[in-house]
């Protein structure tokens, strides 16, 4: 079980976001309040995509987040309207690196997934064989997560909309790996996309701002929990939640 957040609102340290919040993504590295589909810890590294004027940035390690002390100096100083963020807790036979751990990224897109594909890598053989080899060239790392970015991706650059990419996804991995669990997240900085199927999910939502994150980072009563085969797509000024 990997945890993951988006924010998109007005600018806001990082360490407001992912340090400071009593359950934020850090105390759950340790700490997860919600252990639906198993896993304790999540200490295998973590991540934070968000934008800045020259562009997006990506900061990845494998290691748990409290013990990256530049990174906690940097969320202090580092202001985001729009950002990813993930903590890793490595499926059981998947490598342990930076580039393992989200968020994924290309073309001003972040993705995270939470969860893991059953049966990996044989169920999942059909579907690379229909992707350019290129694409597979190209995968961070050699696990579950980096395939389903993969896919994406794919579809992504193909012309699809990005709900319809999760969409589609999450349709061909499960149709594939059926007891996979598959809460993908996905942003370009102005909206967020994301899944539920397998694993909880919460919209935070209020004046201008939004979170869709794991679990609630706090006890503010404003958090909703999204039901499970849900598809939600967030921005700053509204939230929809539809059947997956
Ligand atoms: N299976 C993915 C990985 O190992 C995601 C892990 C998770 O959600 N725990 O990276």
């Amino acid at each position: 079980m990997c945890r993951h957040l988006v924010y998109l609102g007005p600018p806001t340290p990082l360490a407001a976001l992912l340090v400071e919040p009593p359950y934020g993504l850090q105390h759950q590295t340790w700490a997860p309040r919600d252990m639906r589909g198993g896993g304790t810890i999540n200490v295998d590294g973590f991540g934070a995509g968000w934008y800045t004027p020259a562009g997006p940035v990506r900061y990845r390690r494998a290691v748990p987040i409290w013990t990256d002390r530049n990174f906690a100096a940097l969320a202090r100083v580092t202001s985001v309207g729009a950002v990813l963020a993930a903590v890793r807790s490595a499926t059981p036979g998947m490598t342990v690196s930076d580039d393992a751990c989200a968020p994924f990224a290309a073309d001003g897109w972040f993705f995270s997934h939470n969860g893991f594909v059953a049966g990996w890598p044989d169920t999942m053989a059909k579907l690379a064989e229909r992707l350019p080899v290129t694409d597979l060239l190209t995968m961070d790392a050699p696990t579950d997560a980096a395939f389903v970015w993969t896919l994406v991706r794919n579809r992504l650059h193909a012309g699809y909309g990005p709900a319809e990419a999760l969409r589609a996804t999450v349709a061909e991995v499960s149709a594939a790996a059926a007891g996979s669990r598959l809460n993908l997240l996905l942003t370009d900085g102005e909206k967020a996309y994301g899944t539920t199927f397998g694993h909880a999910l919460s919209v935070f939502h209020a004046a201008g701002r939004v979170l869709v994150a794991s679990e609630p980072f706090d006890d503010d009563p404003g958090w909703v929990q999204v039901p499970d085969r849900r598809l939600v797509v967030a921005g700053p000024a509204a939230y929809t939640v539809e059947e997956l």
